[in-house]
């Protein structure tokens, strides 16, 4: 097994492995850089195929955290963990409190949150080895309402760089995936004026969209042709690859869901293309600023108030993107790595 030779390995400060024989926890731990605070990230309980695959998974998502929160302007660094195994078959409050001994191990520099196979009650019990944890079971709850909010007000920065209005009004948005946060995009869209184009595979939640928004119900297949003015892709990654983009006829790309690009090359076919894409991880920071700031004295409006800049930092890329001739996805990373990389570093690299 590998990890200083590892394709993802960026540098990272840590990786730690943990394990606890009585509770058969194995774990990884890493941390790519804390230049800017204590690496907050999720905690994923994955039954990979083998600890390469584990390793590869974790080095990746550590090193996103590590830009995400960057560009979020949150004090914090990037890290992340997985807890290998299935979990159906092997959690229980003890390995979850054998988790929590690792990360109490590391002194405060990894804060983990819920992820993929974890839950607020995990973080429950996580929280009685160590208090580096963040989102319990009476917490500030779901986050996907502000992650919307985020995503409203992102989507509201795309449409006033290509459209040039602030006003909504009239515009017609194509919403792929209308689950937890794609249906308070559609409540935040709708009270806007805007008009709705909607896929789902659930048909319940359609129905709840069609019913409260009058949204218009389209094929899964069928949504990256609408004629629309936004795509806001709210259910899977890598929907923006070689079969979508000829499909699409929107100028805009602005929407919740992870890894949207499937290549890196799509962004710059986007830009080509004349079509104005909002990286996802600016436009979808919202729930990660809500959990940062899930301390003991949370205040919803002060997270609002954070989230609301995800609106002025994606102008600036936008801005950046148009005077730099490259795509708003490279100008985030810049910009991330312009915030996370220490004068060591920077001076390194030029
Ligand atoms: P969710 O599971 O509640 O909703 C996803 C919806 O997509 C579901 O209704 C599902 O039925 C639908 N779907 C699945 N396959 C589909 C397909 N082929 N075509 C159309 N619809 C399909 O998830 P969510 O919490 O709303 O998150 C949506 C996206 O946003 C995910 O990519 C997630 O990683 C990302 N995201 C979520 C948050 C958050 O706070 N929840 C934060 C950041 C990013």
């Amino acid at each position: 097994m590998s990890v200083f030779t590892a394709p993802d390995f960026d540098g990272h400060e840590n990786v730690v492995f943990g394990c606890d024989e009585a509770t058969g926890l194995k774990c990884i731990i890493a941390i790519h850089n804390t230049n800017r605070g204590p690496a907050l990230g999720g905690s994923r309980f994955w039954n990979y195929d083998n600890e390469q695959d584990a390793v590869t998974d974790v080095l990746r998502l550590s090193k996103g955290m590590t830009y995400k929160a960057a560009v979020a302007d949150l004090d914090l660094g990037g890290g992340k963990s997985v807890i290998i195994g299935d979990a159906k078959k092997i959690k229980t409050p003890d390995l979850m409190r054998a988790f929590g001994r690792v990360i109490e191990r590391l002194n405060g520099k990894y804060i983990t949150a819920e992820d993929v196979g974890t839950t607020v009650t995990d973080m429950d019990y996580i929280r009685e080895s160590t208090r580096h944890v963040r989102g319990k079971s009476t917490g500030s709850g779901n986050p996907s309402p502000l992650t919307a909010l985020g995503v409203f007000l992102g989507l509201k920065a795309a449409v006033k760089h290509q459209l040039k209005t602030d006003d909504l009004t009239g515009l017609h948005i194509a919403v792929q995936g209308v689950g937890n946060v794609g249906y308070y995009l559609c409540k935040y869209l709708h009270e806007a004026g805007a008009k709705l184009v909607v896929c789902d595979i659930n048909k319940t939640s359609l129905q709840r969209v069609e019913n409260e928004f009058s949204a218009q119900i389209v094929g899964l297949d069928d949504i990256y042709s609408q004629a629309v003015d936004v795509y806001a892709p709210c259910a899977l990654g890598a929907t923006v690859n070689d079969q979508t983009i000829e499909q699409f006829k929107t100028t805009i790309i602005a929407g919740a869901a992870n890894n949207q690009l499937a290549q890196d090359h799509h962004g710059e076919a986007l830009k080509e293309m004349g079509v104005l894409y909002a990286p996802d991880y600016v436009i979808n920071a919202g729930g990660l600023i809500n959990v940062a700031h899930e301390t003991e004295d949370y205040d919803v409006e002060i997270v609002k108030a954070k989230i609301s800049k995800i609106y002025d930092t994606l102008l600036e890329i936008f801005q950046r993107s148009d005077k730099q001739n490259l795509p708003p996805s490279i100008i985030a990373d810049h910009m991330a790595e312009e915030r996370f990389k220490g004068p060591f570093e920077a001076q390194a690299a030029e």
